[in-house]
């Protein structure tokens, strides 16, 4: 089969190369790929700014459709749609972590698509703990999009843990920061979205999701705009999906006394910001990587009651062998989601 394959250490070093369709062992299922989202983390493999083991097919956001199941697996059936939780697919088990069901922090950890094979392929095999049924009214394409979602599910309703009534900003309107946008208006909270130069097509999505406000600081004073938003007072929360210095120092000079800052964003080197705000404001400050299995539960009961839908945040979908053209556009900011297909 075709696959988008990470073949050698360093930057580059990624092509559509013909490898061996993975072979489904008795403990396992075989899934055919539908749809695999491209994620900020497959352009870190490709330039080698994120942890890998070449040769590996990369792709990790993916749904599709059972194919085949190994003979000691019960209960999963062919022909089911499912999305995948390829995060878990080597982790030691014994560690601390792993008992305590953060298998994120496990040191043994590779994930699908930069430590073990992904999902940018006709075919991906994996055990099944890791499948996660679609409700029928959900589309694959939309399925595919449930690992950056969960991110976004582990941010706002355990981490940051945003209650009706508050007011929240959310600095950075890519894909995840649309998603925390999204579960915020979804529980009734009123949300301010900043984005920067470039963003304009990423803010007009914000609006159309139910941004109360959708700020691009080019043009426009964060800090005035917060201010007159909520009548002088800053805002409850503020989580930042941008990774940017001037989107760490906004969020941090828009929340109110006694608020709440989530990092959910890489910033990738290290930044100066006013860490006396922390102090004066007497401010919480959390990070949010990733999710567990426990947010893909969650995630999977907002998807069956049908109060959340994603379908609206793909706007690109191609071929895996126009890679580069989903990449590009995925570098610039020039789409929302980017999904490839075999
Ligand atoms: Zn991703
Ligand atoms: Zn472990």
């Amino acid at each position: 089969m075709k696959a988008l394959v990470k073949f050698a250490p360093g930057d580059g070093n990624l092509d559509i190369r013909d490898v061996d369709e993975p072979v489904c062992g008795d403990r396992q299922v075989k899934v055919e790929v539908a749809f695999c989202g491209v994620c900020g983390t497959d352009l870190h493999v490709m330039h080698d700014t994120f942890r890998n083991y070449p040769p590996v097919i990369l792709g990790h956001e993916l749904a599709g459709t059972v194919v085949e199941t190994g003979c000691d697996v019960a209960g999963v059936a062919i022909g089911e749609r499912v999305t995948v939780l390829g995060a878990t697919a080597v982790t030691c088990g014994v560690c601390r972590y792993c008992r305590e069901g953060r298998f994120i922090f496990c040191p043994a950890r590779r994930g699908m698509g930069h430590g073990v094979n992904g999902a940018f392929a006709r075919y991906v095999v994996v055990r099944p703990d890791q499948l996660y049924r679609i409700p029928d009214h959900f589309t694959l394409e939309e399925a595919a999009i449930s690992e950056p979602f969960a991110a976004a599910v582990q941010a706002v309703t355990e981490v940051t843990q945003v209650r009706i009534g508050e007011t929240a900003l959310v600095s950075g309107p890519g894909p995840i920061g649309l998603m925390c946008l999204k579960l915020l208006v979804a529980e009734g909270v009123r949300t301010i979205v900043a984005g920067a130069a470039g963003d304009d097509l990423r803010l007009a999505a914000a609006r159309d999701f139910g941004a109360a406000l959708a700020v691009n600081t080019a043009d426009t004073d964060l800090g005035d705009a917060v201010r007159e938003a909520t009548g002088g007072a800053g805002v409850d929360v503020a989580l930042e999906c941008a990774g940017h210095p001037a989107s760490v120092r906004g969020c941090l000079e828009a929340l109110r006394p006694l608020g709440r800052y989530t990092q959910v964003a890489i910033c990738g080197r290290e930044i100066n910001f006013p860490i006396d705000q922390i102090f004066y404001k007497q401010l919480t400050l959390c990070g949010s990587i990733c999710y567990t299995a426990r947010t893909w539960d969650h995630m999977m009961r907002l998807y069956a009651q049908g109060r959340i839908r994603l379908h609206d945040l793909i706007s690109v979908k191609l071929p895996i062998a126009e890679w580069r053209t989903a990449f590009d556009l995925c570098a610039d900011r020039k789409a929302l989601k980017v999904l490839m297909h075999p």
